[in-house]
């Protein structure tokens, strides 16, 4: 359960919820690896508080794109299912990706880190590139895709 009262689980486990989740993008750099992956926005019901999508309230989400949860939570479209994949996701994930709701979107997604990105590992990226035949990323993968000093 996050702070703000949202959360998150993995829909083919649903009694297991992950502390938080979130995904992507139009990241600076071209070849940031969430660039050629959008896992995690597959692997999800992402859900948040219903004001995130209230214009009235200044939330910011595109409510069209969202689905009521339940009487405190609204979720991303596409991504209640039995195989999720969120409606704002654009491209092909594996090969090329893309949040078209980048600026707008939910909480929870901009609270899942990628693993390794800020040197600590990320089980929510691990799990979501594993379901969907990617290697988990390592450290030496994200330094040598950020340009960044291999210790
Ligand atoms: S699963 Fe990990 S690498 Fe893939 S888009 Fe999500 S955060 Fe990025
Ligand atoms: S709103 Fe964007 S970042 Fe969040 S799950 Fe959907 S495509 Fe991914």
């Amino acid at each position: 359960m996050l702070a703000n009262g949202t959360r998150m689980r993995r829909i083919s486990d649903p009694v297991r919820r992950l502390p938080h989740y979130a995904p992507i993008f139009l990241l600076p750099r071209m070849s940031h690896p969430c660039l050629s992956c959008g896992a995690c926005c597959a692997a999800y019901r992402v859900s948040f508080h219903w004001s995130e999508a209230e214009a009235e309230l200044g939330g910011q989400v595109p409510v069209a794109l969202t689905e009521v949860l339940d009487a405190h939570q609204r979720c991303m479209r596409g991504t209640w299912a039995k195989q999720p994949r969120c409606v704002a996701l654009g491209g092909t994930i594996g090969e090329s990706v893309a949040c078209t709701i980048y600026e707008h979107r939910p909480s929870v997604c901009r609270e899942l880190s990628m693993a390794w990105e800020h040197g600590e590992p990320s089980p929510q990226c691990d799990k979501a590139r594993i379901a969907h035949g990617l290697a988990p990323l390592t450290p030496e993968d994200v330094a040598r895709a950020l340009g960044r000093a291999i210790d």
